[in-house]
């Protein structure tokens, strides 16, 4: 690699770090051979092409068949100082003419163009005045007719690469199907290409599928977890956008929908207002995302059951481009299923063929038992090496252990049967817990025997609890109604006191947004920066996330930085950014912090990137290695650092997880302080080996609860400064 790109990535994007395979791709570009690119939404790709565009000196021509996509790559290059223009339908003859000049001159380095714009007489007049290096084909699946986008004028392009014999070829897509990925080497005539093909597994994204029981609830539930956050919900019609976006936007969210029914004016309207933070959540058909590139989407909820596994995975795609933790739920009724297979049955045999494979694949999904992760990549033809993703419901829930729930059972089912068999399980668990909710009160069920006797168990436990008791057969859904009915299955656990058995959700707590994000940032602050961001933005007629990403302002809250040379070290400022916007953060990071007498809290540069990992090492964690390398007790740390001792577990993880090692007389240390007898100890150390570090709860069952967690802990961290396997490296948690 040579050193040109890499600096490049850091004066120019502000990035540490090249991502998996680009560093690799940008070279085999540089060399001039032809490059097939093949990486999930987010992977990086744009940047692959971009950084040779810059060292090339002559043009490089990027054909994409979206027009906003385009707008949007020009302006974030443009933020960058980095020479770019586009050519397209919608310009006028003025800027089209500007356009052109620039790129005559020797101005522009990348020229973006539509496909049809491309094949011009006067595009080509133009080219062919040019010298010409690069010619990249973005969403080059475009080119398949196995490709879920097929568009016959990219079938033209091989034409065009015939004219420009000295310019390499590259082709990027996200569409992970073998079949797609030899017609594009094919069509475009690529010989000894260069393949690369990036692992679909989106490591920030967690992934969950919850029976479909009162679904509008159960949106407003999922979405109260998402503060100011943006996301959006996909639903099966156009009228399912209409009806839901109209209820959440009673329900006081800030919400718009889009389908493809929607006069153009409205829908490019309320993409603009999603893209540019002035909305919070879309509500959408699958008609939206393409050529959305916001990459701080917090969540994507499938209100309805997509109808095969590729949308699926493309559409939660949209979720976490920046690297930080996503969620995305899926909410999963059997009503939908029959709702895709008389879509199916209206189509041509074989076509019905194909869509049942299809259907029944997202189906094995939605129903399995294993790692979610896991299965959608077999689905791709990859191999996914671990047992326990640690980012889907299933391995969450994985390990624990089946356990008798007749009481509960009982609870439920018969606050069912006392309400009269016509609720929902939201109304039901309202009863249960003691709910002074209106509806509870207006239909006197405060009065019931059954009224708040269920407060025990939180409400997600409850509705977990109630997704077992359905598919145990002991509740039925009424088809009309959607309420639930008592089956006969039901009568026995009632009356006889049959025993049921199943599991109980271990309080995932909230939704975990935040978690990934770091939770030493400043959040005041975060959001005084964002505001400042949003006022840029607006002004310079941009989106956001032009300006700095989510991501960027999470650091800057999180380090302070207050000069020039420190906000250069945050993610995404590069020079450009720094000439452009630094004076103005600078001065907002400055008066905070003399306002709360908080220092600049720079990391060393080998620890910078602590945004980016949750697991990575902070500052604090340094120090409280350092203290205890001078032999300082945990609880002399504790009241050091002023913190409690899983703080000081959890600094020291963070230390030993990066490659960091700890001294023999640390270790000695730490595991006296773990006070458990030796022979517990081996035992320990033995089930890390069996069961891995990623979580402790399976080792603390397998030592039948001998060690609590804290102790557990402490010995994990003696466990994994003496083996380090690869895959414990993510999640000091538990
Ligand atoms: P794709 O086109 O593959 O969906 P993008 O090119 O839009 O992905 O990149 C996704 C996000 O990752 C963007 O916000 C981009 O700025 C960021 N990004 C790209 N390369 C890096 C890198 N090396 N380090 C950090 N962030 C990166
Ligand atoms: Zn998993």
């Amino acid at each position: 690699m040579p050193d040109t790109a890499r600096k490049i990535l850091k004066e120019v994007f502000g990035y540490n770090e090249f991502k998996p395979l680009q560093a690799e791709i940008i070279q085999n570009i540089l060399e001039k051979n032809d490059t097939l690119v093949i990486m999930p939404t987010g992977g990086g790709k744009s940047l692959c092409y971009q950084i040779p565009a810059l060292i090339f000196d002559g043009l490089t021509v990027v054909i994409s068949p979206l027009i906003s996509l385009m707008k949007d790559q020009v302006e974030q290059l443009a933020a960058l100082n980095a020479p770019a223009v586009f050519l397209n339908s919608t310009l006028s003859q003025e800027a089209y003419s500007r356009n052109v000049n620039r790129v005559r001159s020797g101005q522009a380095k990348l020229l973006y163009v539509a496909p049809e714009t491309l094949f011009t007489t006067r595009t080509q007049a133009l080219l062919a005045m040019l010298q010409v290096d690069c010619l990249t084909i973005d969403e080059a699946h475009c080119i398949s007719e196995w490709g879920h986008d097929f568009r016959p004028e990219y079938r033209k392009l091989v034409d065009v690469r015939k004219k420009f014999p000295n310019a390499v070829c590259v082709a990027l897509t996200a569409t992970a199907t073998p079949q797609v990925q030899e017609d594009i080497k094919q069509n475009l005539g690529f010989k000894d290409a260069g393949h690369f093909l990036a692992s679909f597994n989106r490591e920030n994204l967690f992934i969950r599928v919850v029976p479909k029981i009162n679904p509008v609830d159960q949106a407003i539930e999922f979405l109260r977890e998402f503060p100011e956050k943006s996301g959006i919900i996909y639903c099966f019609s156009r009228r399912q956008v209409e009806n839901l976006a109209e209820t959440l936007a009673s329900s006081g969210f800030s919400v718009r929908p889009y389908h493809a029914g929607l006069p153009d004016i409205e829908r490019k309207q309320n993409q603009e207002l999603f893209i540019r933070d002035n909305i919070q959540i879309i509500v959408a058909t699958v008609a939206f995302g393409m050529g959305i590139n916001k990459p701080n989407v917090r969540f994507v909820l499938h209100y309805d059951l997509p109808k095969n596994i590729e949308g699926y995975y493309q559409e939660i795609g949209r979720a976490g481009r920046d690297g930080l933790r996503a969620e995305c739920m899926l909410l999963f009724g059997y009503g939908d299923i029959s709702k895709i297979r008389f879509i199916i049955s209206q189509k041509e045999e074989q076509e019905q063929r194909l869509a049942t494979k299809l259907l029944n694949a997202i189906l094995r999904y939605a129903e399995t038992d294993a790692c979610r992760r896991k299965n959608f990549l077999t689905y791709f033809g990859e191999t996914y090496e671990k047992a326990n993703c640690g980012m889907c419901d299933n391995c969450l829930s994985l390990n624990r252990q089946q356990t008798d729930i007749t009481v509960p059972a009982q609870m439920f089912l018969s606050c069912v049967k006392r309400t009269g068999e016509r609720f929902g399980a939201n109304h039901i668990i309202d009863v249960l817990r003691g709910s002074k909710s209106q509806r509870v009160l207006n239909f006197r069920h405060s009065q019931l025997s059954t009224y708040g006797i269920g407060k025990d168990y939180t409400k997600k436990q409850w509705f977990h609890l109630s997704r077992q008791f359905l598919q145990k057969g002991l509740l039925k859904q009424d088809p009309e109604f959607g309420g639930l009915l008592l089956s006969d299955k039901a009568a026995g656990v009632l009356r006889d006191g049959e025993k049921v058995s199943g599991k109980i959700e271990e309080d995932l707590g909230k939704i975990q947004v935040s978690k990934a994000e770091l939770k030493d940032y400043d959040v005041e602050l975060f959001q005084v920066l964002k505001k400042k961001r949003k006022h840029l933005a607006d002004q310079a007629d941009v989106p956001p996330y032009v300006i700095f990403s989510d991501r960027s302002l999470i650091e800057m809250a999180s380090c302070f930085p207050q000069s020039n040379a420190s906000l250069l070290q945050i993610h995404g400022v590069g020079q450009a950014k720094l000439d452009k916007y630094g004076k103005g953060f600078l001065s907002s990071i400055s008066g905070y912090c003399h306002r709360k007498g908080i220092k600049e809290n720079m990391p060393k540069p080998a620890v910078a990137r602590s945004v980016q990992n949750p697991a990575a090492a902070t500052p604090r964690s340094t120090q409280a290695a350092e203290l205890l390398n001078q032999g300082r007790s945990l609880q002399e740390i504790m009241k050091i650092m002023n913190v409690q001792e899983p703080t000081v577990i959890d600094y020291l993880g963070r230390y030993v997880l990066n490659g960091n090692t700890i001294s023999a007389e640390m270790k000695q240390m730490l595991l006296k302080q773990s006070k458990l007898p030796e022979n517990i100890q081996r035992k320990a150390f033995d089930a890390f080996v069996r069961l891995g570090t990623e979580r402790l709860k399976p080792v603390f069952l397998d030592l039948t609860e001998t060690a609590s967690y804290d102790e557990l802990k402490i010995l994990r961290l003696v466990f994994l400064s003496e083996n380090r396997p690869e895959e414990t490296k993510k999640n000091p948690g538990t």
